[in-house]
Parts: structure tokens; C-alpha cells; sequence
């Protein structure tokens, strides 16, 4: 299986690091990034070929940061698309979800595979993380223009307090959950 996982915003955070914790200084980019690379880490593991970037090109509306992420993905002929990113509301807001096209085919069966296992490992570290399940997002281009199944992972909120420093501190957990509910997926499929 080839799995594409494109952590969420711009590499380095240069112009645009998305959501922020004000006070203990995260940036998403810079969770997404350490995430993503664990992800990878296993799914080589479980005998996966993954390509990974990081871009502010999601599907070339932007120049001068090369080749875009949709672009790559099909190029390389994905059998599966992960972006991985944290969620920002208004500071009190919680929880994991998973965001998908649309509620048929590959994507949601993914998603309920992702989800499944997000929410799983997270209510471990904390019961009252809350499950917000997977919603359809059918204008995010990562989502719509990808040939494969794709989701977008909100692994959590950033700017909670709570929510931000299990992003932090859990990122193994996090990510061995999302590469369980990747390989979940495969078999289901197959
Ligand atoms: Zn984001």
C-alpha cells in the first residue's frame, strides 16, 4: 500500500504555520510535521511505501514552493492520502475528528477506520476527550482533488490548554493511532 501524508501547513512554518497556542508557543506546522514523521516511521514499519511533504502548495494556487501536494500524491499514485493538522476555535473547544469528502466510499471508510482508532488511544490519555466523528468537507482541495481516498486529521485543538499539551506530549500515541487506523483500512478493503 502507498500512503501519502501531508502534514498540515507551510514547511518551517514560512508564510503560514497555522494555528497557534499564544502563551506555550506551538505551532501547528511544527506538530503536524513531528506527527507525520512517526506516522511514516509506522507504516515503513508495517511494510508501507510512504511519501511525505509538507507545502504551502496544496493544489498550485501558489508558486515558488514547487511541485503541490495534491499533484504529488496523484503523480505518485497514492492509494491513500493522510493530512494531518490541529484544530483552533475559541480556546475552550476540545476533541479529535476525522474530515472527509463526502459520507460513501473510500474516504468515509477510512475516516471511520482513523477516527475510530484516534479517539480510542486519546480517551486513554484523557476519558473526556471529545469524539466530534467525521465530517464531510467537500470544498478542502486535499480532499476534493485527490484521485484516491483522502481524510484530513484534526488531531486536536491547539489553542485548549488541555488538548494542547497532550498534542505535545502524545504525539507517539497519536500517530500510532492514525498509522493502526490506515493499516485498519487496508485490510478492510482487501
Ligand atoms: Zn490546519
Amino acid at each position: 500500500m502507498k500512503v501519502f501524508i501531508n502534514p498540515g501547513h507551510a514547511a518551517n512554518g514560512e508564510p503560514d504555520p497555522g494555528a497557534v497556542h499564544n502563551f506555550f508557543n506551538f505551532r501547528e506546522c511544527d506538530i503536524a510535521l513531528s506527527i507525520g514523521k512517526l506516522v511514516k516511521r509506522f507504516l515503513l514499519r508495517a511494510g508501507c511505501y510512504v511519501e511525505m511533504l509538507q507545502s504551502h502548495n496544496l493544489n498550485g494556487e501558489v508558486t515558488g514552493y514547487g511541485k503541490s501536494v495534491v499533484e504529488s500524491a496523484n503523480d505518485w499514485g497514492a492509494d491513500v492520502f493522510v493530512s494531518i493538522h490541529c484544530n483552533a476555535f475559541n480556546t475552550t473547544a476540545r476533541g479529535v475528528e476525522t474530515l472527509v469528502y463526502d459520507m460513501t466510499g473510500g474516504g468515509k471508510t477510512l475516516g471511520d477506520c482513523i477516527q475510530k482508532q484516534l479517539v480510542e488511544t486519546v480517551q486513554k490519555i484523557d476519558p473526556e476527550f471529545p469524539d466530534r466523528g467525521l465530517k464531510s468537507r467537500p470544498l478542502l482541495c486535499v480532499l476534493r482533488a485527490t484521485e484516491m481516498p483522502a481524510v484530513l486529521v484534526e488531531c486536536g485543538f491547539i489553542d485548549n490548554d488541555t488538548d494542547a499539551l497532550i498534542l505535545m506530549n502524545f504525539q507517539k500515541d497519536i500517530a500510532a493511532a492514525i498509522a493502526r487506523g490506515v493499516t485498519d483500512y487496508w485490510q478492510r478493503i482487501s
